[in-house]
Formats: C-alpha cells, sequence, structure tokens
C-alpha cells in the first residue's frame, strides 16, 4: 500500500565548490536558511579524498562553533537545516547524508520530499540494501550507488530519472558539485557566484548574506555538473513537465528579502495583501499582523485600505529548541511567552488582523482571543490566501487531511470556531494573479487539490475554484 508523505523535509540545503572558507560559508548561509528548519543543522566538506561531516539537532547556532568549523576547514562543502516533523525528531535523520562506495565518498542534502521514495525502498531492500535512516535522501543515495554507470555523473542523472516529488538537491564529491531541481520545479534552488567560485542555495537570501551575486535559478528538471576545475555544464533530468513551482513558498515559508522568479517575496506578499484589502474592505481603525511571517501582507492591505498599520503583537524571538513550556497551571495564571499583544494599540479598536495561512486553525484562534483579552472591540481576520485544504505531499509540513481546519467546514464556520467578527480569504485566483504568473506555473494543490505529480489517490477540485 502506498503511504504518502510519511516523513515530510521543510529544509534548506547549500553548496560551495572551490573556496577556500567553504566551511564557513556554508556556516553562514545556514544562518540565513534558518527559517527553512530549525530541527537539524549539518555540514559536510571535502578533507581530502574523504568527506568529514557534522551535524547535530537544534539551531546552527547550536550544532557549531569554532573549533567544529575547524575541522571543517576546506574548499568544498554542502550543509542542510532541517525542519521539525511529526514523530522523527532523530539524529539519524539530519543531513547531509555521507555515503562511501565504488565512486569513492559522496554527501547529499535535500530539500523536498520524494513521492516514491517508500517504493523505491521497498524495492531496494527486496535486493538487499540496508537502510539506517527513514530519509528519503537515503534512497536517492542507495539508487546513485546502485546504478551499473562506470561514470558518476551517469550513475547520478540514472538514478534522479527514478524520483518522483520535489527536490531541490545538492551532492557533493570531492572534485564535483551537483545541484538539481526536480521537473516541476516545486522546491527552489539558485545558483550563484562569489569570486569566480560557485555556490548554490534553496533561496536567494543565503547568497545576499555571503556576498555572492545571484546568477539564475536551476531550472526545473536540470542537473548542474559544477566541476572543481573546468566549465559548469547541464544535463536534462526530465522534460515536459509543466513548471509548478510551490506558491507558499511565497505566501509563508521563504524569507522576505528573498527572491524567485525575479520577484521579490515580500513585495509579492505585499501585493497579496493589498488584493486582500480591494477584495475584502471593511471599517476598522488599526491593521495589524501575526510576527512575522505575515507583517508584509499586512502592510499591504493597511496601504490600499488607507488605515494606519499599526504593531499589535509583539513575538518572542528566543525561545529556542530547550525551552520549558509552561503548564497547564502557569498558562492560567497568564504565563504567555511566545505572543504578546500591545494593548495600548488594540484597546477599544476595530482591528483589522492579518495572517498569512490558516492551517489547523489553532493560531488564528489564539490570537484573536489575545486581541479581545487586551481590548479590541471587533477583530476582522482577513487571511492572504486560500482556505488550506489538501495535504502537501511535497515538503511541507502540515497535518493529515483530519487536522486541517477547511476540511469540510465553510467560512462561516470556521469564522465560528476562532471567534473572529468577521473572516475572509483570497481566491485562488487573486492569490496567483497577486504572485504575477499563471496558474499553470504554480503548485498549488494545498488550496486546490491539484497535484501536479500524479498520486495514487486522485482528489477533485473544491467547488469555490
Ligand atoms: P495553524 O495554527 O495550524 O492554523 O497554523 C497557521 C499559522 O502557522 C500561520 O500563522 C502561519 O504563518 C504558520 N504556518 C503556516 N504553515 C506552516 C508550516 N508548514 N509550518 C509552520 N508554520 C506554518
Amino acid at each position: 500500500m502506498v503511504t504518502l508523505g510519511e516523513l515530510r523535509e521543510e529544509c534548506g540545503v547549500f553548496g560551495v565548490i572551490g573556496h577556500r572558507d567553504a566551511a564557513l560559508l556554508t556556516y553562514y548561509a545556514l544562518y540565513a536558511l534558518q527559517h527553512r528548519g530549525q530541527e537539524s543543522a549539518g555540514i559536510a566538506s571535502v578533507r581530502r579524498d574523504w568527506i568529514e561531516a557534522r551535524r547535530g539537532m537544534g539551531l546552527v547556532s547550536e550544532v557549531f562553533d569554532d573549533e567544529i568549523l575547524g575541522e571543517l576547514e576546506s574548499d568544498t562543502a554542502i550543509g542542510h537545516v532541517r525542519y521539525s516533523t511529526s514523530g522523527e525528531s532523530l539524529l539519524v535523520n539530519a543531513q547531509p547524508i555521507v555515503v562511501r562506495f565504488k565512486h569513492g565518498s559522496l554527501a547529499l542534502a535535500h530539500n523536498g520530499n520524494l513521492i516514491n521514495a517508500h517504493l523505491l525502498k521497498e524495492r531496494l531492500e527486496g535486493e538487499g540494501s540496508i537502510f539506517q535512516t527513514t530519509s528519503d535522501t537515503e534512497v536517492i543515495a542507495h539508487l546513485i550507488a546502485r546504478q551499473p554507470w562506470s561514470d558518476l555523473e551517469e550513475a547520478v542523472l540514472a538514478a534522479l530519472k527514478e524520483i518522483r516529488g520535489a527536490y531541490g538537491l545538492v551532492i557533493m564529491t570531492k572534485d564535483r558539485l551537483f545541484a538539481a531541481r526536480d521537473p516541476h520545479g516545486i522546491r527552489p534552488l539558485v545558483l550563484g557566484r562569489l569570486n569566480g567560485t560557485f555556490v548554490v542555495a534553496s533561496e536567494t537570501c543565503a547568497l545576499e548574506t555571503i556576498g555572492a551575486e545571484f546568477v539564475r535559478e536551476i531550472e526545473p528538471g536540470e542537473l548542474l555538473v559544477i566541476p572543481k576545475e573546468g566549465e559548469v555544464y547541464s544535463l536534462q533530468i526530465d522534460k515536459g513537465e509543466r513548471e509548478a513551482f510551490c506558491v507558499f513558498e511565497y505566501i509563508y515559508f521563504a524569507r522576505p528579502d528573498s527572491d524567485f522568479r525575479n520577484r521579490n517575496v515580500h513585495l509579492v506578499r505585499k501585493n497579496l495583501g493589498r488584493f486582500l484589502a480591494e477584495d475584502y474592505p471593511v471599517i476598522a481603525d488599526v491593521v495589524t499582523g501575526v510576527p512575522d511571517s505575515s507583517i508584509s501582507a499586512a502592510s499591504g492591505y493597511a496601504e490600499e485600505a488607507k488605515i494606519p498599520y499599526q504593531m499589535g503583537l509583539i513575538k518572542n524571538r528566543y525561545l529556542g529548541r530547550t525551552f520549558i513550556q509552561p503548564t497547564q497551571r502557569l498558562r492560567e495564571r497568564g504565563v504567555r511567552l511566545k505572543l504578546n499583544p500591545i494593548k495600548q494599540v488594540v484597546w477599544g479598536k476595530r482591528v483589522v488582523l492579518v495572517d498569512d495561512s490558516i492551517v489547523r486553525g489553532t493560531t488564528a484562534k489564539h490570537i484573536v482571543q489575545l486581541l479581545r483579552l487586551a481590548g479590541a472591540k471587533e477583530v476582522h481576520l482577513r487571511i492572504s490566501s486560500p482556505p488550506y485544504r489538501f495535504p502537501c505531499y511535497y515538503g511541507i509540513d502540515t497535518s493529515q487531511a483530519s487536522e486541517l481546519v477547511a476540511v469540510g467546514r465553510s467560512v462561516e464556520e470556521i469564522r465560528e470556531m476562532i471567534g473572529a467578527d468577521s473572516l475572509e480569504f483570497l481566491s485562488v485566483k487573486r492569490m496567483v494573479e497577486a504572485c504575477g504568473f499563471s496558474y499553470d506555473s504554480f503548485c498549488t494543490a494545498c488550496f486546490t487539490g491539484d497535484y501536479p505529480v500524479s498520486l495514487e489517490k486522485r482528489v477533485s477540485l473544491p467547488n469555490d475554484f
């Protein structure tokens, strides 16, 4: 039986070749990509003929120090940050993974999710492969190792032709870096240049951080080969598929200073907010956003609606992995650590609260309550994306369909559950328009059920599209 999305990976990847500060650059780039994953971090680097890797649970700052980075010093390195996903919070799943086989040593770092990983794994196990992790990435490593080709490049290409789903992948050997993007381009991956050497990263914000210039995005279905010496060249994994870039990268996941398809994420989010104000105006005194991801959309809403934007909520940014959750007793006594309202901003006011998405509905319900307790007279919730109705099988961590609040509920029913005075979502059509590209160039599956890589279980489009 096919079980989809057993282990969903929202991650950030980075790679650099031919730069004497490779490990340190990777460390800084991972800092810039930290929003893409806070569960574990890892760096692998080439040490003469072998590959050394350090991985650990927690933030980049918790895993690495001067001494470890000193040990990883090299001119070629790749790195990875991984998001927390249910039940699989194990060090063994931290990346990059390193394998040794007939072609020598290889390190892999993967962002995304393969929808046929379990089928491939079953086959490989039947043929005698032994797996040490539950991560899709190990499946790719086994596939590469089992190819009959004597040339590694052919082996990587043949392996990638077998996998289906979403990936932004970096693979490192002692003298080459491979960068690959799935044929639909669901997950992002960009190429940069730094003093004549090449770097690849999940987002442009990582290039900016290390002073690299943006060259271009890795094309959907492209396997880019970057040798330590010699010219860079491309191989085609697959073609003829429609492009389907994940729209949720624009809406929530990416950092606002990143660009995709030459469009800045912050400005796209502002546009989403503007469209939301055009379509769903409301008489109010103040607009506020849920920090941090919704601030751009909230400022767009405020500008369009000509209602002042105010900072109504503060987020505590210093709650690391190990912070101790308050007990029920302390919560009842009013201990609130993560989000706090600014009473002076919302007291007696009609507030427009903009958020980027509603998934399970817990955040929205909590914040509406917070604002009411802080004295808001009315709370009008505006969401800069459509109702999230379908699980993502391509790498964004969402719960099962049964946990999605919009499944089987009308907007009015959701509003009632959340306790807002009014609730409106941006439509699929307007969301795509605000992003500035055609519907056909996006993966909108979480909102529409229109999965670009066909799944076994077919789903139908919702009525309101
Ligand atoms: P929920 O409480 O489940 O409705 O989650 C929605 C809130 O979490 C919104 O404020 C989003 O900014 C944020 N969010 C949306 N998608 C994700 C995700 N995949 N992982 C973590 N947070 C998310």
